[in-house]
């Protein structure tokens, strides 16, 4: 059988590369057949030396530059490339919310790392794949932990969705510290290595209130029969609790390549030594926690936004991408996130949030709230 064509959208960031190295493990069952990158063409053009890709796409590309596609489309055209079966979209944030469409209403498989396409665009996703027949296959850690549990259960509904957190680096912080977080501070992520956007949100809990959203949409689940639970070891990926009380949990070392590899190969699961073992007895005991919502405000506000719907789940995820940028940026600090994303879900209360048109334009109005904020603290 040929290797099936993987579309490989943000190859040169954390899942991308991760993504690369786990097909590189696979070359006789995947097949990279289209990269695209934002900026970094530096590794971007080495990655085509290695996998000579039948397209390649760099957004944020120079003028002249030959046999390679610029600009924003580059997305689409790669997620819906001819020779791409499946669509492993790694772009950060909700510039990849097209390009996730495209691929399902052109009935690829989409392996989704960025979550960010389904809490802004949750039903307009599931749209696209019933009307393009793709099939939505989540990268995510904890949704990929869910979607193994499920296999077990026939298809009945489940009663619990517990998603664990591994708090971040600032769980056992005093909530009065976090005022004075450095970004340096916020970047050391105790468990997981990856790029520097969903690293704020793990430190923030932002990260779990996008994934509460993702796992609605993903498994139809309502929120009150969500939970989040912290596990600072990050081995257990999250848990399925059955009508008949019966919990499945999903283990193993916290490494993405186990949940990529997962997606690309679901329902059949592939031999792989790429990713170092799971001991019990060398990894030590495992701990659970409450989450300390007095500090880490991000999490309930997030989900509260999921609740409501309409337009409030772009409006929060806009506003965590703007006050994410400005915190790395210097321009606000680490309590002033969900600061900053509470005042833009209380003025951007009233849009809607029914069409492509309608999310764009929230998106929009919440990131030019969050710049308002932004430009008044520097002035201050
Ligand atoms: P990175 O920042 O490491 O990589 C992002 C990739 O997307 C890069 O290839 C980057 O290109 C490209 N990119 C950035 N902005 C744009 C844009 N506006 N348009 C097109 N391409 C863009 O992110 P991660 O790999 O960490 O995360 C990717 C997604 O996966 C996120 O949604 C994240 O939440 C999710 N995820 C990540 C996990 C992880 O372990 N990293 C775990 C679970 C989910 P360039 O390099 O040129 O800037
Ligand atoms: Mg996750």
């Amino acid at each position: 059988m040929a290797p099936l064509g993987v579309a490989v959208l943000g190859s040169t960031g954390s899942i991308g590369t991760a993504t690369l190295r786990v097909i590189a493990r696979h070359r006789e069952r995947f097949q990279p057949v289209a990269l695209t990158a934002f900026s970094n063409a530096a590794l971007l053009a080495d990655q085509v030396r290695e996998w000579r890709p039948a397209y390649v796409g760099l957004v944020d590309a120079p003028a002249g530059r030959e046999a390679w596609r610029g600009g924003a489309d580059c997305l689409e055209e790669a997620a819906t490339h001819p020779e791409a079966q499946i669509v492993l979209n790694a772009v950060v944030g909700a510039a990849g919310l097209r390009s996730t469409l495209a691929a399902l209403a052109a009935g690829k498989r989409v392996a989704l790392a960025n979550k960010e396409s389904l809490v802004v665009g949750g039903a307009l996703v599931a749209e696209a794949a019933r009307r393009g027949g793709g099939e939505l296959v989540p990268v995510d850690s904890e949704h990929s932990a869910i979607l193994q549990c499920l296999a077990s259960s026939g298809g009945r509904p489940v009663k619990r969705l517990v998603i664990t957190a591994s708090g971040g680096p600032f769980r056992t912080w005093p909530t009065e510290r976090l005022d004075a977080v450095t970004v340096a501070d916020a970047l050391q992520h105790p468990t997981w290595r990856m790029g520097r956007k969903i690293t704020i949100d793990s430190a923030t809990l932002a990260n779990k209130a996008l994934e509460v959203i993702e796992a609605h949409h993903l498994f139809g689940v309502p929120f009150d029969q969500i939970e989040v639970v912290v596990h600072p070891q990050s081995i257990v990926h999250s848990f399925v609790e059955f009508a008949d009380g019966s919990v499945l949990a999903q283990l193993g070392v916290p490494s993405m390549e186990l949940p990529i590899l997962y997606a690309l190969s679901h329902p059949e699961r592939l031999d792989d030594g790429g990713v170092t073992r799971y001991d019990p007895v060398a990894t030590g005991p495992l701990q659970f926690e409450a989450v300390r919502h007095d500090a880490f405000p991000a999490l309930a506000l997030g989900i509260a936004a999921g609740r409501a719907g309409g337009s409030a789940p772009a409006v929060f995820n806009a506003a965590n991408e703007e006050a994410v940028a400005a915190f790395l940026d210097g321009g606000l600090g680490f309590t002033a996130i969900p600061e900053a994303i509470g005042e833009a879900l209380d003025t951007c209360s009233d849009l809607p949030g029914i069409s492509l048109d309608d999310l764009l334009i929230a998106d929009a109005a919440a990131r030019r709230c969050v710049r308002e904020r932004v430009t008044a603290a520097r002035g201050a």
